[in-house]
């Protein structure tokens, strides 16, 4: 059996990815960073050990800091062995807030949970994939990775920096059989659009070609598609209903 680690697996697109995984067939390791998610993310284990018949793991870390990615990878190795065969970068975290008012710290984290983490994660899981000669990465990046959003400059650095990223880890790893992409999300339902001001919302959704907001499933398809299709590599998919067309 196939396994595959979510990082911010709790909740909204990554609550999504973890049972498409697990209709896939795979193993996962589900991540949640809050106290307040293991409940949540305990019973999505237990849903998906029931109804698709995997097994899973929930592993509380803080996926920003190094040696909690380590503990990550190591859970998810003593359960399911040393073959990692899927890794899916998506925690994310935003501030949205004006730049010159945001204080160092606050922009320093969103750059650790949406970038940095995805090195830890790549430098400790990467080596397996090596190993084993086979490997799929996925990181969660944005179309504020594509295009300039105001007050995002930190998260549209970070999720630039993931393509960036995968680029440079296909180009490095290709030979090895390893593939690296990102998906770029337009705006989807979850706790992080629902924390914005919802007249803002109601007015971006108006400028969607498509009229309407974005579902997790949307992006948990793309995934799968990344995941089955063993020729992308470097790439990035953006199901954004029409916002964003390079
Ligand atoms: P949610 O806020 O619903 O969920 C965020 C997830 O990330 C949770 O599982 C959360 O865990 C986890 N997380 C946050 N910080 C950490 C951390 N330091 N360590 C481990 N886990 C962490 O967000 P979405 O589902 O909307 O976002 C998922 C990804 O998709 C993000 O990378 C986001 O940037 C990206 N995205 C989202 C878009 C949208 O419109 N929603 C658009 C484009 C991209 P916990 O539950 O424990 O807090």
């Amino acid at each position: 059996m196939k396994t595959a680690i979510i990082t911010g697996g709790s909740r909204g697109i990554g609550e999504a990815m973890v049972l498409k995984l697990a209709e896939m067939g795979y193993n996962v390791v589900a991540n949640y960073r809050s106290d307040s998610s293991k409940a949540l993310t305990e019973a999505l284990i237990e849903k998906i050990e029931k109804e698709y018949g995997v097994q899973g793991l929930a592993v509380q870390a803080d996926v920003s800091k190094y040696e909690d990615c380590e503990k990550l990878v190591n859970a998810a190795v003593a359960k399911f062995g040393e073959k990692i065969d899927v890794l899916v970068n998506n925690a994310g975290i935003t501030n949205n807030a004006p730049f010159c008012e945001l204080p160092q710290e606050k922009y320093m984290s969103v750059l650790e949970t949406n970038l940095i983490s995805a090195f830890h994660m790549c430098h400790f899981v990467v080596p397996y994939m090596v190993k084993a000669n086979e490997g799929c990465v996925i990181s969660t990046s944005s179309i504020g990775g594509l295009m300039g959003v105001a007050n995002q400059a930190d998260y549209c650095a970070s999720k630039s920096g993931l393509i960036g990223m995968t680029r440079a880890l296909a180009m490095e790893f290709g030979k090895q059989n390893i593939r690296f992409n990102c998906i770029c999300p337009g705006m989807i339902w979850t706790d992080m659009l629902r924390g914005v001001n919802q007249d803002e919302v109601n007015a971006l959704a108006m400028a969607i070609p498509m009229g309407k907001i974005g579902d997790c499933d949307d992006i948990a398809v793309a995934m799968e598609f990344l995941i089955k299709d063993k020729y992308m590599t470097g790439q990035y998919v953006s199901p954004n209903g029409g916002i964003y067309m390079p």
